[in-house]
């Protein structure tokens, strides 16, 4: 049972550290009046209104200079009186202006605590409690538009879909159990058959989105891959922008593998630099060809990189041979030289292919392109319903066993209390998604991700 809390919580909700403008905020009944007590300026404050004024603390020493705002419930994020400051980002400031709210009857927020009491005050339910604590830690520009729609309740409107419509099964088979004298007007096995099973087509396709959902949140799993010296860690600098692979023109001497989750014009990629791929080297070397083949036999993608300027190697037929058959594209690099006219010899299985410049950065937008014609078709228009969360996927997968039991129960002729059995635990799995009917400690664990003002 989760009864709303009645005390007021305060937490810093900007990131910790030092900042120009740091924001303080407090949740509950005492929220408001709180500070009234320590806010000089304009009494009483209006809701949602940005004040301007003073903070004192308890002695009437000036602490800082300050803009405030309420939102009185339930017209806020927790549906509850909330308080927010908005003050300088030292920390002494914070400190005081935090110990002074506590002294004024606030306690320290747990994290995720606000968002917590949004959920218990029936102001979002769970799936977008998590779509928030997903939306603070996006790092692509997809991830951030696949997660704002869970957050406006997206996902919570198939499931609730999904609930009614079991919920009318549920009730047709249980008609004809407790009303054997109403059968009659029961649909029959048959149609509650066709309907359930156009169900469990459309829950396991909304399962498969879970790959998606992967990618999106953890990028997709790329090597770059070649001989050495053909600009492996140039481009892989050109994507990042910035120097953090080592580029040297000394064959071989890029030895580590690093890997850099990033936001390739906002699509989600898990970038893993590899050492070249050399035959008799050095034992560091060596190690770093190791790791090579590890990192492409777990990768989604490869980038196949061939230097353009130069005809083809004995090496990169080796890395050609081991690529085969493998998701890759093929990236000729150093575009802005001369060619030779004879890379494409190495496509031998017709895979995507793109000319770039790893120095001028020339040709890096088309490479782009095809890694999201590759993996998200042509890109996400933001309105599909993606599974993001390993959690709802297992609700959703045991969702889908229950009904395809209860389905088989169906086609074998067995008793109707026995399909409703499996029907009411896929019903009850469903409503897990959305957080009813779930345990205090599972809410608790799952708030307990957050991060600290949220
Ligand atoms: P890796 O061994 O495959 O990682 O290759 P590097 O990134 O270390 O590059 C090898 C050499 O090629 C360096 O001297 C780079 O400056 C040069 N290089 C890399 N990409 C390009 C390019 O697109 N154009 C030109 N002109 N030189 C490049």
């Amino acid at each position: 049972m989760n009864i709303p809390e009645n005390d007021t919580i305060v937490s810093i909700a900007s990131p910790i550290g030092t900042g120009a403008i740091i924001i303080v905020r407090m949740s509950g009944p005492s929220a408001a009046e709180i500070l009234s007590r320590i806010f000089k300026g304009k009494s009483p404050m209006p809701s949602h209104t940005m004040l301007y004024g003073h903070i004192e603390d308890t002695e009437g020493n000036i602490l800082d200079e300050v803009m405030c705002c309420c939102m009185y419930g339930p017209k806020s994020y927790t549906k509850e009186d909330i308080a927010e400051i908005y003050c300088h980002g030292g920390h002494a400031v914070v400190l005081r202006l935090m110990d002074l709210l506590i002294k004024c009857g606030a306690r320290l927020a747990e994290p995720g605590e606000f968002t917590k009491r949004a959920f218990i005050n029936g102001r979002i339910d769970l799936s977008q409690a998590e779509a928030v604590m997903e939306l603070i830690s996006a790092k692509s520009d997809m991830a951030r538009r696949a997660v704002l729609r869970k957050l406006h309740g997206g996902l919570s409107r198939r499931i609730n879909n999904f609930r009614d419509r079991l919920l009318g099964l549920i009730a047709n088979i249980e008609l004809s159990i407790d009303y054997p004298e109403h059968e009659e007007e029961a649909k029959n096995l048959e149609l509650i058959y066709d309907e359930g099973l156009n169900l469990h087509v459309e829950i396991e396709k909304l399962l498969k989105t879970k790959t998606i959902g992967d990618r999106i949140k953890s990028g997709i799993p790329t090597v770059i891959a070649g001989r050495p010296n053909v600009g492996k860690s140039s481009l892989l600098n050109a994507i990042l922008q910035e120097d953090r692979a080592i580029v040297s023109s000394i064959s071989g001497t890029t030895r580590d593998t690093l890997t850099e989750t990033l936001s390739l014009k906002g699509i989600p990629i898990s970038l893993t630099d590899t050492a070249g791929i050399r035959e008799a080297a050095g034992e560091l070397e060596q190690l770093g060809i190791e790791r090579t083949k590890e990192s492409i036999d777990t990768a989604e993608l490869t980038l196949f990189v061939i230097d353009a300027s130069v005809p083809l190697r004995q090496e990169d037929y080796a890395v050609a041979d081991l690529l085969r058959g493998r998701p890759k594209i093929i990236v000729y690099n150093k575009c802005d030289l001369a060619k030779t006219g004879l890379a494409g010899e190495i496509n031998t299985d017709a895979s995507p292919a793109v000319e770039v410049s790893a120095k001028t950065g020339a040709g890096l937008d088309s490479l782009y392109k095809i890694i999201e014609d590759m993996f998200f078709e042509g890109g996400l228009s933001g309105d599909e319903d993606i599974i993001t969360s390993a959690g709802h996927a297992h609700l959703l997968t045991e969702t889908s066993n229950h009904l395809s039991n209860s389905l088989e129960a169906i086609k074998e002729g067995m008793p109707e209390d026995l399909i409703s059995i499996d029907l009411r635990a896929a019903y009850a799995l469903l409503g897990e998604v959305i957080g009813e009917a779930v345990g205090d400690d599972i809410l608790d664990r799952i708030f307990k991700e957050f991060c600290v003002g949220k």
